[in-house]
């Protein structure tokens, strides 16, 4: 069965005194109190350390927002996946619609990324979705198998056991408007489909297929109940150690039936 996992993603958000004041928050109230879920933190570059030693000796995990598919060399600005295994990172987002819209990066780029990350042994977090635009065009499961194929282009079978797909449709990013359970259902079992063509039906099931775009609190509960999503990606409300730890107890919540659903 595929982990429950959420994570939070920071983004470009808070000092490092902020970071610290977040992940002891996280810590206190979640802590080891969900041990059927697995807890990652994605908090800018500048704070990883600061957030590495705050979640020492706990069950949280640490991931980096994005790397360089590079190892090291001349790309000024850019890190590389071993330096953020080293950093204390056991993950990695990897294509956030942010960095594919704002930023240039390609399904190609994505997938040189999703390697690195693989090769460096960090756990990289598939963030794939299609634009409003699109969704209306009818194009969303077209969209999805694109970027699924272009991520996974060259990835062997044994992945199902590093790999996370989050599914952000970027209509939801930041918006307040959350896919409803139906759609987000309907896209996750066309992304579990598109994972079992190519890694087969097994180590598909396996893979953790997570949903983002405005979780909050209150809509969590839904969203967790879902049989197709098995966790979420948050951004706006991951800001709030409080409701972040609301939306973990949710998926906690629902983790047994879920499970036994299956
Ligand atoms: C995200 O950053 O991936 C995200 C889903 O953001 P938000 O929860 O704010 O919509």
């Amino acid at each position: 069965m595929a982990r429950t996992t959420v994570i939070a993603n920071w983004k470009m958000h808070g000092t490092q005194a902020e970071a610290l004041a977040l992940a002891r928050g996280v810590r206190r109230l979640v802590g080891n109190r969900f041990p059927a879920v697995e807890v990652v933190l994605a908090p800018p570059f500048t704070s990883l350390e600061t957030v590495r030693r705050a979640l020492r000796g706990s069950r949280l995990h640490l991931s980096a927002q994005n790397l360089h598919w590079q190892p090291q060399g001349a790309f000024t600005g850019e890190v590389g996946a071993d330096m953020l295994g080293d950093a204390g990172c056991s993950h990695v987002i990897v294509g956030h619609s942010e960095r594919r819209r704002l930023f240039g990066e390609t399904d190609r780029d994505v997938g040189r990324k999703l390697a690195a990350a693989l090769e460096a042994s960090l756990k990289p977090v598939l963030c794939i979705g299609e634009t409003l635009q699109e969704r209306r065009a009818g194009r969303m499961r077209r969209i999805l198998s694109a970027q699924l194929s272009g991520a996974l282009k060259g990835v062997s079978k044994s992945v199902n056991e590093i790999l996370t797909v989050a599914y952000e449709p970027v209509w939801a990013i930041g918006t307040g408007k959350n896919a409803t359970p139906a759609q987000a259902a309907e896209a996750h079992g066309w992304i579990r489909r598109g994972l079992a063509r190519r890694l087969g039906e097994a180590p598909a099931r396996e893979i953790p297929i997570l949903y983002g775009g405005s979780v909050t609190p209150h809509n969590a509960p839904e969203l967790a109940a879902v049989a197709e999503v098995d966790g979420v990606l948050v951004g706006g409300a991951s800001l709030d150690p409080r409701s972040f730890a609301a939306i973990v107890s949710a998926f906690a919540a629902n983790d047994t039936p879920r499970t036994e659903d299956a």
